[in-house]
């Protein structure tokens, strides 16, 4: 399952990112062509952050289209299923415009005041 590594590769940037500090959410971007499926994404990730400082972590994914433009008609294309072919004029002269993303957007920590909170 490509989903377990996907996660693992999440956790270890957001781990160097947090440097200690609780994570309370982490948004990644996740394009069409990576065939992730959601719901195992999110079992995965609550499988490799558990007994890890980054339990608790929720994971928000931002999907990304995949797009296509046409070097023949110039038409963009929006893509259900991996075959670059151009919606307008059937050609497959194309370039993917997006669909092939994988990036940990941004992370949200614990603020200090609630990381004192908890501490006490
Ligand atoms: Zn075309």
């Amino acid at each position: 399952m490509h989903e377990f590594s996907l996660c693992r590769s999440i956790a270890s940037t957001v781990a160097q990112h947090a440097a200690g500090r609780e994570v309370e959410v982490v948004r990644v971007r996740i394009g069409h062509f990576r065939q992730v499926v959601p719901d195992t994404l999110a079992y995965c990730w609550e499988l490799q952050v558990r007994d890890t400082p980054l339990a608790g972590a929720r994971l928000e994914v931002d999907h990304v289209p995949a797009v296509i433009v046409c070097r023949d008609c110039g038409a963009s294309t929006t893509l259900d299923m991996p075959v670059r072919s151009c919606g307008a004029c059937g050609g497959v002269n194309t370039d993917l415009v997006s669909g092939e993303e994988f990036l940990v957007e941004s992370i949200d920590v614990a603020s200090p005041a609630a990381a004192d909170r908890a501490a006490t």
